[in-house]
């Protein structure tokens, strides 16, 4: 059989219409979980899966899906990404796994193909973690707890805005779990994030581990006063121990932990005005890494120097962890499924870490999960000039219906 490829002119044109939702003047799009913009790229993607064929499917935590039945099957294999942006984001981060996942269903229906596993391609909510980290492929594992929505992120108002604008109901988004006995695995197609794969001059990336990822308030309390007549060194400046432990985190990260790498990615000021002397500041930090071990040591070494450095300016420090996700390692038959689609392709891959969370590190807990990455060009990703030329795109998506098919399995012409 000639290799199996997908409609290159059709893919094309889909993912030109998706990227126009949500549009920005700058060339990328702006996508928060259930924005406006959002909504409609979901409404966009049901209809294109209506028209090719395909059933649809919406679960309680919002995932949209698009399923291709197989007769007597009982397993289904997933395809997905998802079709939210980070604010001002790129148009390629998510968009392209989900329009490929619904290219590799058509091109397999069109050819009549008849495979052992269902083939269901599908996009997560809240990838970005806008509201609630992960809340889709959270809400499938059935690794999402009731407390994630008590406080989420993206602060429980937003989410309870956000709910009612989807027309979303709180109480069935843990109706979206899957029995992870009714998987087959979880196949992700997603643009790299980084500079590794161009750099190394490879087209095409088959992706070993996924980081871990923990997220911390660190909130710095001091005494809020006349920035006027109140003497420097009566001072108790909630600023100062935020910024000392900046410097710290990064000297700690290179020195110690060279595996790992740390942010922090927002400083809050309370009240925030020229005249008072910052009586809070709400540090977000940030730690990842492929190595849980090494998480846990520079949690430690950070954490403590927090204290250590709200300690020396007078202030108090309260330290609470916003989220966690576990580092994984990708499942080889995943991998070896990935891997000989693109050799079949005539494509050389390189083996990468992800340095990116994806909603492929939550399904992997549950199911047989592989990632292929295509490259980014210059390494730019979750900006508006994010880019992946499309020869690329085409290759990863090509690469994904080799690999979709050979974990799907083809059913026997005489069954
Ligand atoms: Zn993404």
């Amino acid at each position: 059989m000639a290799t199996l490829t997908i409609n290159q002119e059709r893919f094309k044109t889909d993912f030109e219409a998706l990227s126009k939702i949500g549009a920005t003047a700058q060339g990328g799009v702006n996508r928060p979980a259930f924005s406006p913009a959002h909504i409609k790229a979901r409404d966009w993607f049901r209809k294109q899966a209506l028209k090719a064929g395909l059933e649809v499917r919406i679960d309680g935590a919002g995932n949209n899906s698009a399923i291709l039945h197989q007769d007597k099957a009982s397993k289904t294999l997933l395809l997905g990404s998802h079709l939210d942006s980070v604010p001002d984001g790129g148009r390629f981060d998510g968009a392209l796994g989900v329009v490929a996942g619904l290219e590799v269903l058509r091109t397999v229906k069109e050819t009549e193909l008849r495979l052992n596993t269902h083939l269901e391609v599908i996009d997560f909510t809240d990838e970005e973690s806008s509201l609630v980290d992960y809340l889709g492929s959270r809400a499938l594992a059935g690794l999402l707890q009731p407390e994630d929505l008590r406080a989420p992120m993206g602060g429980r108002s937003n989410f309870e805005v956000g709910l009612a604008r989807s027309g979303m109901k709180e109480d069935e988004i843990f109706t979206a779990r899957r029995d992870p006995g009714s998987l087959k695995g979880y196949l992700e197609l997603h643009i790299e994030q980084g500079p590794r794969l161009e750099m190394a001059g490879a087209r095409i990336g088959i992706v070993s581990a996924i980081v871990g990822i923990r997220a911390y308030h660190l909130i710095f309390q001091g005494k809020a006063n006349h920035a006027g007549t109140t003497p420097m060194e009566t001072r108790s400046d909630a600023s100062l121990g935020a910024s000392a432990f900046l410097l710290a985190a990064r000297e700690i990260t290179l020195r110690d932990a060279p595996d790992c790498v740390e942010n922090v990615g927002n400083l809050h000021f309370s009240p925030g005005v020229f005249n008072v002397i910052p009586g809070q500041v709400d540090a977000s930090l940030e730690i990842r890494s492929i190595d849980e071990a090494s998480l846990d040591a520079l949690e430690t070494s950070l954490l403590a120097r927090a204290r250590i450095e709200a300690e020396r300016f007078g202030l108090g420090l309260e330290i609470k962890a916003v989220s966690r996700a576990l580092p994984v390692r990708m499942d080889p038959n995943a991998q070896s499924a990935l891997w000989q689609a693109t050799e079949t392709l005539g494509l050389s891959p390189l083996t990468i870490p992800s340095g990116a969370g994806h909603d492929a590190q939550v399904l992997a807990q549950i199911t047989s999960t592989g990632m292929v990455f295509v490259p980014s060009a210059g390494g730019v990703s979750h900006a508006p000039s994010e880019l992946t030329i499309w020869e690329d795109c085409v290759n990863g998506a090509n690469v994904l219906l080799g690999a979709a098919v050979r974990m799907a399995g083809i059913k026997n012409p005489i069954d």
